[in-house]
């Protein structure tokens, strides 16, 4: 069955993913089956989105009944998921406006283009440069890929959007060399995700942020993956506690519905008047309703704690893969976003695990990724850490 849906695909679908060989048809919580009926642990959570589980109950309920009484009106009217969920967001963040859209990339999009409108309404139309970082990812519309330090998904849609300097992640040096009176922004993942989990030294962010108030940029946090708990608090940059003009979510914000969002502070928000920007589906009543019911459930399901003490067991338990098998070169991240960086491939090491019923993956070729949902329990994380000593000790 698989292998006859898997053909179909392959001659109708755009080839932009290289896809593992399974369909899947259901899911519940952190299990998910594909066509055959077998079973998985999911340690992926589809890449940090699906962070309250597969299929959760409150969530469905919020779909469902919102379907069943408005699907969408234009931002042209009024809707009140779109009010509540922006009242949600505000009430929890440094944020005092949100706009709404319907993925990272366009969350992205949106705070550059307010980082550059907020200094072309007071004059200063050459103020446009943004400074990011090597080894960010911002997603692939032309803008946010433009934003992107990783010179190998840029290649071939060049010319790309001009503007962009890109420097090493944490050091401050090189920002505040980099810094000049063009700079609108800089803009950072408080962790760096898809660049191989990075996290920021001790101090750096405080650091950007001096950086960018000496020169009077804007900080743009792109908390894309990082968000809506996933490091174990709600949002990254609070364990610093160091807070930006503008920061951009999505991924688990609907946990699998599409919404994106930029929230900023009033200040930087004010630039965007009528007509500055729009999305037909941003913030549509179902997607706000899904998203409400997520925010409510990690709340009242204390999440954040939880996510911070099965994050840590998660990660004491990889660092004693790590004594064990030399081919692990390092451990890293924060919460239930985690890193383990491996001295080969890491293909190989996913697809055996995916063999023995437990889906993980590898970016920047050698560093596994790790990113339940928020509900994982410690018995499945001491399962697939079973499941890796094997793994890795057969193919050392
Ligand atoms: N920003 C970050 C930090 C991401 O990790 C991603 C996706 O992986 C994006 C932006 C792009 O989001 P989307 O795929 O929803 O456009």
């Amino acid at each position: 069955m698989s292998e006859a849906i898997k053909n179909r695909a392959e001659t109708v679908i755009a080839r932009t993913y290289n896809r593992l060989p399974l369909v899947f048809v259901r899911g519940e919580g952190c299990t998910l089956w594909d066509a055959e009926g077998k079973s998985y642990t999911d340690f992926l959570a589809g890449i940090a989105v699906c962070s309250l589980g597969h299929a959760h109950p409150d969530v469905t309920e919020a779909i469902c009944r919102q379907a069943g009484q408005l699907v969408h009106v234009s931002n042209l009217f009024y809707t009140v998921p779109q009010i509540e969920l922006a009242a949600w967001l505000v009430e929890n963040s440094f944020a005092d406006r949100v706009f709404f859209c319907n993925s990272g990339a366009e969350a992205n999009e949106a705070a550059i283009k307010l980082a550059r409108k907020y200094f072309a309404v007071k004059g200063e139309t050459r103020r446009y440069r943004i400074i990011s970082m090597k080894q960010s990812f911002h997603g692939r519309t032309l803008g946010a890929l433009a934003a992107t330090g990783q010179r190998k998904i840029q290649e071939g849609y060049e010319p790309l959007l001009p503007g962009f300097t890109y420097i090493p992640y944490n050091d401050a040096r090189a920002l505040a060399e980099s810094m000049s009176p063009e700079v609108c922004a800089v803009m950072l993942e408080p962790i760096q995700g898809e660049g191989g989990i990075i996290c920021p030294s001790p101090g750096y962010l405080a650091e950007v942020r001096r950086i960018c108030d000496e020169h009077g940029a804007l900080l743009i946090y792109d908390e894309v993956q990082t968000g809506m708990g996933r490091t174990g608090r709600l949002f990254a940059y609070e364990h610093s506690g160091v807070r930006p003009d503008i920061m951009t979510l999505a991924k688990a914000l609907g946990n699998g519905l599409p919404v994106g969002a930029m929230l900023a502070t009033e200040q930087a928000a004010a630039a965007f008047t009528h007509g500055s920007h729009a999305t037909t589906f941003g913030g549509s009543p179902v997607v706000c309703a899904a998203a409400l019911a997520v925010l409510k459930c990690i709340q009242r399901d204390n999440l954040l704690e939880k996510c911070r003490l099965t994050g840590q067991y998660f990660k004491d338990r990889l660092m004693s893969l790590k004594d064990k098998h030399a081919v692990v070169k390092d451990v890293r991240g924060l919460g239930l976003l985690l890193g383990m960086e491996l001295a080969r491939e890491g293909a190989p090491v996913v697809r055996a695990c995916l063999e023995k019923g437990y889906i993980i993956n590898c970016i920047q070729n050698n560093v596994l990724r790790f990113a339940p949902p928020l509900i994982v329990s410690t018995t499945a994380v001491d399962d697939l850490i079973a499941c890796l000593d094997r793994v890795l000790a057969e193919a050392p």
